[in-house]
């Protein structure tokens, strides 16, 4: 990784449902459920982005500091799991799954997620990976309808509304007081806003707004999406 990482082109986009959406929206659990009904892959992109954080705080930098997190990708050895059924992310030998949920790590990931050259060579990682997933696969994140993969077969955003977002994360982080959680999810949001729009659909992305389905509606409703839009291609 680094500051003069050029954009690779995605070979093709087929394959490729993205799912974009803002935290607590369910993105994670309904994409990885779309993908293993569909025995697709499935790639959780802020996985990469909370590694990168927690690598750069396990150095001891900053992770406001965009040259602190340039330096740290010099010895980030990042892997992930694109098996919906087995999920796991490692940066090393070190399995940083339950880490980078971490609240340290959701509060300092903004920070890393804001630097364009990281967004660059991340978004190129990502489209190896899907290249190399040509069966099909699930990517969700923030940025995938727009930027990694525009030309995806179906473009989703997954949304719900805040309370019920701050809620669905909440219930995640038991033990951690409910008003705690909506506050730094809120700011979150907002830091996350100013980098890319992931609350607006872009021309041709599907809205399914999640508030009042529970997960296995959510998933059925993204599932009739596949269907109609498969349908419709030749
Ligand atoms: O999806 P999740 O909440 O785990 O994402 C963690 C963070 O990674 C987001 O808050 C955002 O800063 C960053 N992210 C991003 N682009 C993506 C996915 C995640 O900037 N495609």
């Amino acid at each position: 990784m680094g500051e003069a990482t050029p954009v690779v082109p995605l070979a093709t986009a087929d394959n490729v449902i993205a799912i974009d959406g803002p935290a607590g929206s369910g993105k994670s659990s309904v994409a990885k459920r779309v993908a293993s009904r569909l025995g697709y892959g499935y790639l959780d992109t802020g996985a990469a982005y909370r590694a990168l954080a927690w690598h750069v705080l396990e150095r001891g930098a900053d992770t406001s500091d965009a040259s602190a997190v340039l330096d740290a990708t010099g010895d980030f050895d990042f892997a992930i799991s694109t098996n919906p059924d087995d999920t796991w992310v490692r940066v090393g030998s070190v399995d940083v799954a339950a880490a980078i949920r971490e609240p340290r790590v959701s509060d300092a990931v903004s920070g890393v997620a804001r630097v364009p050259a990281i967004r660059q060579a991340v978004t190129n990682l990502f489209r190896a990976i899907i290249t190399d997933t040509p069966e099909g696969i699930v990517v969700e994140g923030r940025d995938i309808t727009t930027i990694v993969a525009p030309d995806a077969a179906v473009r989703l955003l997954l949304t719900a509304a805040p309370e019920v977002r701050a809620a669905r994360r909440s219930a995640e982080l038991a033990g951690v007081e409910a008003a705690v959680v909506a506050d730094a999810l809120h700011r979150r949001d907002a830091s996350d806003s100013g980098v890319v729009d992931f609350l607006t659909a872009a021309p041709g992305v599907e809205v399914v707004d999640s508030t009042d389905l529970d997960l296995e509606q959510t998933v059925d409703a993204v599932l009739d999406i596949v269907d109609r839009t498969r349908g419709l291609t030749p």
